[in-house]
């Protein structure tokens, strides 16, 4: 509740204009932390601190020294004497009875954040929170902003304060993952508290959810190429000839034996990863479910594809339980087998990963395309507490064409949240940097992730300001007109779509125009950058259909040469998913030949 209350405070200011939060806590702070350089505080670990509590302990002095230029000391407790201290980790003086009880009642990820007499207590649920907790602190009191790779926001302040601190907060999703490319580097995924498994978060900085294997599991489980020829009938029966493709196959689920050998090869598995906590069995990619008689029936009685598929995995999820009690396993509900089973519900240990299958642009429950999703999702958050979705926020056929999808993703996170729903994966732009808004849906879908209850308009612009300076305004303006066009009822968004459909020439037109009074504004270098990436959405479309968004013949060749200066300035190599932006650009080349 207490943190409620703060981020709605945060909103509140920002809306009013109030830039970062800097100011905020050092007016009604009274514990002064640091004044000019000096400080009264010491960073104190325990005794024999571990590798988490290390690493975060360094985080909070590099913070301090850089907000306020006092460097403060990191000291093991029996070395700290009686100074105040932010008390990472558990210290013998934050080991109250009172701060226990409150750390007990965290869920994953949790922190805790107290002012105990002079000292502030950092810890966390668990090694993921004891790191979150010093970031935590950095955000909310001190006004620093992880907006992107290679761009934190530090508010420098000679005068140092905190206000007494009382938060206790865990997210309600316990996974939380972009797929961007740039979400997946160490720091900036822990410092946006990014936590899934194309992370690269080691033990050092608490780990992250593991999941093996990711996705589509069957072929793994029982593989055509080791089986196929002498049992076909492990596998599914579609019109009438039995399949080993491991796309559009799939496993038949109601034989014995097939169930037999994915449950040893589970087990298999779990012995040869011991620190996975998440086990995937799940349908391949496609379509392809049995149709065999005994599939058929059990399709029947429970009146859902997914029926046989939730039997056979509640059957291997018991067999693990009996072993394994600490592993659960991962199921898809996906393509064929969205809708829940009228009869079977998951075992306790079984996590249902449902995917997106709805409009992007205006929040699927608001749109007649995703009333299906929002009906399967409200139906299976009564059967389970235990539901991670799989939500795309890209177009995969077009990464650099315009999504203007902002607001609907805002929309659709926090619809998740209020449904139960325990893990959440926004699949983006994961085979490259870049792509259409890129680092700011990062920052505004993993900060929504870790707090729904953020209001996303005010995340969206204190990124604009941050990350973009002086063109902020001409940023933000920009962002309205996209909302504007993904407000149209009629226009709507899945997958993998022709961008020529959702990006009218007008749109394209007002953007360019918009876009181009950043020109007029003193940026940095870097902002400069940032704000070319802002062009390549418009000038793609332009290039890809010249005669229907009005490029002028004239300045063609060279929108295609600052077309290729910025992707390459920005490392930029997909233009699809699977597209490499290479032999896309000399075909444009080629194209618009220089006369
Ligand atoms: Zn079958
Ligand atoms: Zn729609």
């Amino acid at each position: 509740m207490k943190t409620i209350i703060a981020a709605a405070m945060i909103a509140i200011l920002l809306s009013l204009g109030v830039s970062g939060m800097a100011d905020v806590p050092a007016k009604g702070g009274n514990a002064l932390i640091a004044s000019g350089s000096k400080s009264r505080y010491t960073i104190i670990v325990p005794d024999k601190p571990t590798p988490v509590v290390a690493h975060a302990a360094r985080e909070l002095q590099r913070s301090i020294a850089e907000i306020s230029g006092a460097k403060l000391a990191i000291r093991r407790e029996r070395d700290a004497g009686d100074r105040p201290g932010f008390l990472l980790g558990p210290c013998k003086r934050s080991n109250t009875a009172g701060v226990q009880k409150e750390l007990s009642a965290l869920r994953e990820d949790g922190v805790l954040i107290k002012t105990v007499g002079k000292d502030v207590v950092l810890l966390g649920q668990n090694d993921r929170g004891q790191l979150y907790s010093v970031y935590v602190l950095l955000e909310r009191y001190f006004g620093v902003r992880f907006l992107a790779r290679g761009c934190t926001l530090i508010p420098k302040q000679r005068t140092l304060r905190l206000p007494e601190i009382d938060c206790a907060y865990a997210p309600p999703f316990m996974y939380r993952e972009t797929l961007y490319y740039d979400s997946f580097p160490r720091d900036i995924a822990t410092r946006q508290r990014l936590n899934g498994p194309r992370s690269e978060c080691g033990s050092e900085v608490g780990g992250k959810i593991q999941i093996f294997p990711y996705v589509h599991s069957f072929c793994k489980l029982v593989p055509p190429e080791k089986y196929f020829a002498e049992h076909p009938e492990y596998f599914s029966l579609v019109k009438g000839v039995r399949t080993n493709l491991t796309i559009h196959g799939q496993l038949c689920l109601t034989n014995p034996e097939v169930l037999k050998i994915a449950t040893a090869q589970v087990l298999k598995w779990i012995e040869e990863n011991p620190d996975v906590p998440i086990f995937d069995v799940s349908q391949n990619d496609g379509e392809g479910a049995c149709e065999c008689e005994k599939c058929t029936a059990v399709v029947k009685e429970e009146g859902s594809q997914h029926g046989p598929i939730l039997r056979f995995v509640n059957a291997i999820a018991d067999e693990v339980a009996k072993k394994h009690p600490d592993k659960w396993i991962e199921t898809l509900a996906y393509a064929y087998s969205t809708k829940p089973p009228a009869l079977t519900k998951p075992r306790k240990n079984v996590i249902i990963r449902l995917c997106h299958a709805g409009c992007y642009f205006h929040g699927f429950e608001q749109c007649g395309l995703g009333a299906g999703l929002a009906e399967n999702l409200s139906k299976w958050s009564t059967l389970t507490d235990k539901i991670f979705i799989w939500h795309y926020s890209t177009n995969f056929a077009h990464y650099i064409a315009p999504c203007q999808n902002l607001s609907g993703m805002a929309k659709d996170i926090r619809y998740y949240a209020a449904h139960n729903v325990r893990g959440l994966m926004v699949q983006c732009d994961y085979q490259s940097p870049g792509g259409d808004l890129a680092e700011l849906r990062q920052y505004l879908a993993s900060q929504l992730m870790w707090d729904p209850s953020l209001d996303p308009m005010a995340v969206r612009r204190e990124f604009c300001t941050g990350y973009y300076g002086a063109a902020a305004v001409d940023v933000l303006a920009y962002l309205r007109l996209l909302d504007k066009a993904a407000e149209d009822p009629n226009v709507h968004a899945f997958g993998a779509w022709d961008p020529k459909g959702t990006a009218s020439p007008a749109m394209v037109a007002k953007g360019l125009k918009l876009l181009g009074r950043t020109r007029l504004r003193t940026l940095t270098p870097e902002q400069v950058n940032r704000v070319d990436r802002l062009f390549l959405p418009l000038w793609y479309m332009q290039l890809t259909h010249p005669a229907e968004y009005g490029l002028d013949p004239a300045t063609a060749h060279s929108i295609v040469s600052e077309f290729k200066r910025v992707a390459h300035a920005s490392k930029i190599t997909q233009i699809s998913e699977g597209g490499g932006i290479a032999p896309w650009l000399a075909g444009m080349e080629t194209k618009f030949s220089a006369k």
